[in-house]
């Protein structure tokens, strides 16, 4: 019984810790990694309803970084799982709908508060681990992130529930947003333990029951996840982990009549197939499926000849490298004057020169590896093509070694051709591509930025001058979601700056924000009316 008007602790973004030398966090949190990195081997199952399910189809979870290390193994499941996890999802359905939206949020701020605390340790080194993070990649995205997403979705789910209609004399009229009817299907993809995690708790949060389908390559510490979950109460059934081949899942999955969502992040390609396919399963359905699909980047940096050129050697620095280019926000293709570019590229090329590559438990490496073989090849394959084209020229890196982890150098190269096949496609690693353009050709220039690829998800300007500024501001409107200024084009904090793309980069529905909830929520408008007429007839028919 909630007999009052809640208040929700008010959101404050989580502190990233520095792990600086010496300190007890670092020191934590190594011993955690060296802890969980020669425990044995852990068995990962599959978590549909009450039940952890085990199969004899063991798949095993190496680090990238390390790939003969075996970890663990998880257990892959069949379509039966599949059906499974929807039938229990649709059996916590009712009880989980009619729950207080009190109670729901208490559950995630437990989350919350959990992994700030006892949780942060084991679920930063299993990003590690498992997605060969560094110590502030890990904390920046296992950690706050996922703290900041539980935290500050729970204010803005408040404040959905806030927005009620004005009422009339005799009237009262209200806005209830019931869950969607039926479960939701989020599909994660390997790159951000938090983004995993939101794609279950944002729908979940609202009501909503979950099929979870992660990455094979984030099985590691997708099971941290499941862990936090229920530490924090999550009742059984609420969120249902498999651990399946993701064609095998969709195509029970997007039969189902009570498929009500797709919650999904990943590759433009997966997301187009999906939605076919969802449209073709039209009929199927109950209700007209939610789609939220956050998907592919190609993302820019331009520079005017008013920047300062550290300024723009360390935003591409930072930009293209961090967590080896496999953030769908990372800087892969960058348009520079030609005036600046003798001074910009002598400042570059001397940082990432001096860019430490290897395993993420020596903390001064700032580049790991990729994140599984399939990866590597196709990165080194893109490396190999621009490396015989007389059109590009390597001015850093070009290296590339799987012996031991999936090891690519920070590659840059500059070409001729503005429209050449890697200042296009998304590579999703650590390769950048320079165009240097003629300084007296500022507005064509943003103009080939914004036609050049299919993607809109972010990009940068970097200038001194504020015409400038507000010229690139203007003509790039839609080449970007999120659209940086005098910064790199990656590291947005829930919050601050709610993230997502428009075009081939996805339906723009903003990771944590409201705009996001509303899509995991149908409002249903009761009108009650409290003296109601007892006679059809209106004055005008009065002879
Ligand atoms: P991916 O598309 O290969 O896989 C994403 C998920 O989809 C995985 O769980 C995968 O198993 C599943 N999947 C693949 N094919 C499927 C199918 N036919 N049916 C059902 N599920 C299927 O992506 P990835 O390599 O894990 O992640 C990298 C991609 O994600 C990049 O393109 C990146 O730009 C994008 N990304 C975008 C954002 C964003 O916010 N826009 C954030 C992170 C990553």
């Amino acid at each position: 019984m909630s007999n009052a008007f809640f208040k929700t602790p008010l959101a404050i973004n989580e502190p990233v810790k520095s792990y600086a030398k010496g300190s007890e966090d670092r020191t934590g949190l190594l011993s955690c990694y060296n802890t969980m990195y020669s425990q044995q081997p852990i068995d990962v199952p599959m978590y549909i309803g009450a039940m952890e399910i085990r199969t004899s189809n063991k798949k095993p979870m190496s680090p990238p970084h390390e790939h003969q290390k075996v970890l663990g193994h998880f257990n892959f499941g069949d379509a039966s799982h599949v059906r499974d996890a929807i039938d229990a999802a649709m059996a916590a359905r009712s009880a989980w709908a009619n729950l207080p939206w009190e109670d729901r949020a208490a559950i995630f701020l437990k989350a919350a508060d959990l992994l700030a605390g006892p949780f942060r340790n084991k679920m930063n080194a299993a990003t590690m681990l498992a997605q060969s993070k560094n110590v502030f990649q890990s904390e920046i995205d296992a950690a706050c992130e996922l703290i900041d997403f539980l935290r500050f979705n729970v204010q803005y789910m408040t404040q959905i529930y806030k927005e009620q209609p004005e009422s009339s004399p005799g009237v009262w009229n209200r806005l209830q947003y019931r869950p969607l009817e039926g479960f939701v299907f989020a599909i994660t993809p390997f790159n951000f333990t938090a983004i995993a995690a939101n794609l279950c708790a944002a729908p979940a949060m609202m009501g909503n029951v979950v099929v979870w389908k992660p990455s094979d390559s984030q099985v590691y510490s997708a099971q941290v996840i499941m862990e936090l979950f229920k530490a924090a109460g999550l009742p059984d059934g609420v969120v249902n982990m498999i651990t399946v081949d993701g064609p095998v899942a969709g195509d029970v999955i997007f039969k189902h009549k009570d498929f009500s969502g797709l919650h999904f992040t990943g590759s433009t390609n997966v997301f187009r197939a999906l939605w076919k396919q969802i449209g073709e399963n039209l009929s199927y359905y109950r209700t007209y499926p939610r789609i939220v699909g956050e998907t592919g980047g190609k993302d820019f940096v331009v520079a005017h000849a008013s920047a300062i050129p550290a300024v723009v050697a360390t935003a591409l620095a930072r930009g293209a490298f961090e967590f080896q280019g496999q953030k769908c926000s990372a800087a892969s293709r960058a348009y520079l004057p030609k005036s600046l570019w003798p001074e910009i590229k002598k400042l570059y090329v001397d940082q990432v020169n001096s860019i430490k590559i290897g395993s993420p438990y020596d903390t001064s490496n700032f580049v790991n590896a990729v994140i599984d073989e399939t990866a590597f090849d196709k990165i080194s394959s893109f490396i190999d093509y621009c490396k015989a084209q007389a059109d590009a020229e390597l001015i850093t890196g070009g290296g590339y070694d799987k012996s031991t982890g999936y090891f690519i150098e920070p590659t840059t190269f500059v070409t001729t051709n503005p429209k050449f096949r890697t200042m296009c496609e998304e590579i999703f690693g650590p390769v950048l591509t320079i165009y240097i353009y003629d300084d007296n050709d500022y507005e064509q220039t943003l103009k080939l930025v914004d036609e050049t690829s299919e993607y809109a998800l972010t990009g940068s300007i970097i200038a001194q001058d504020r015409y400038a500024i507000n010229t690139a501001t203007r003509i790039l409107e839609n080449a970007a979601g999120n659209f940086y200024i005098n910064d790199k084009p990656s590291g947005a904090v829930v919050g601050q700056q709610p993230f997502g793309g428009a075009r081939g980069s996805g339906t723009n529905d903003k990771a944590g924000a409201a705009m996001n909830l509303l899509r995991w929520v149908s409002a249903r408008t009761i009108k009650e009316t409290f003296v109601p007429p007892l006679n059809y007839q209106y004055p005008f028919l009065e002879q």
